[in-house]
């Protein structure tokens, strides 16, 4: 059967890594979050204090960065390496999420980033979530989704996974983060998060997850059979 890539990007908090983990189990394709990557990134930049402005310490600092997915057996997830270290829940914590969107702005960080997704897609068979995945990564992806949900919806959601770790953050925490990074990410110079022209448009304020596998799943069989 023909192997499609499958580029899903929007909002923060719209449940697209979600989405497009059920997407590619179902479709037995490989799943990337591509926003894991900036986050390892980021995580590695504020352990090493690495400062922004100073160019030759950015590419000195990912010259030392190895990032790879490996699976986990006992959840079925795919999760990010840094440096051999596993750090799927890290890079989940308020410090980095403050911090992602101005790291994943530095063009050196995007060019690093974006050379290892291209590698990983080149076979195919492959569901990449992100912000800039149908329109920089993978432009020439056989199905593009842009998702949104209204921002109530998609506060409520992220409050509900960060008060499991940090029962202190507040529902204003989290939206002004998720307000802030939507705007550094909307305005930012590099590969800003658009719609691309041909993306379908999945708005899933009002959709179970069920209902909206079913609509993703639809779209890429269409594809993948058409
Ligand atoms: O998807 P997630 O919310 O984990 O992404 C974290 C951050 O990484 C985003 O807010 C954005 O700044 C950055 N990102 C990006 N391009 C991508 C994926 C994520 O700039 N393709």
């Amino acid at each position: 059967m023909r192997k499609i890539i499958i580029a899903i990007d929007g909002w923060s908090s719209c449940g697209k890594s979600t989405m497009a983990r059920q997407l590619a189990s179902k479709l037995n394709y490989i799943f990337i979050d591509s926003g894991a990557m900036y986050r390892a990134i980021t995580l590695f930049f504020n352990r090493n204090g690495i400062d922004l402005d100073k160019t030759d310490d950015v590419k000195k600092a990912l010259t030392q960065i190895n990032l790879e997915f490996v699976f986990n057996d006992e959840n079925g997830n795919t999760e990010i390496c840094l440096n051999h270290e596993n750090v799927e829940t890290l890079i989940r914590n308020f410090d980095v999420a403050s911090k992602v969107s101005e790291v994943a702005s530095n063009s050196l960080v995007r060019e690093f980033a974006v050379a290892q997704q291209q590698k990983i897609g080149v076979s195919k068979g492959i569901v990449m979530d992100g912000r800039d995945i149908g329109t920089t990564v993978f432009p020439n992806a056989e199905l593009k989704i842009f998702v949104t949900a209204d921002i109530k919806t998609r506060v409520l959601r992220r409050h509900k996974e960060l008060i499991l770790k940090n029962p202190e953050i507040t529902m204003d925490e989290v939206q002004q983060n998720l307000e802030a990074r939507d705007y550094m990410d909307s305005n930012r110079d590099i590969s800003p998060l658009r719609q691309a022209a041909d993306a379908k448009l999945l708005d899933n304020t009002n959709l179970t997850p069920t209902e909206q596998l079913e609509m993703v799943l639809g779209w890429a069989t269409a594809k993948i059979n058409g």
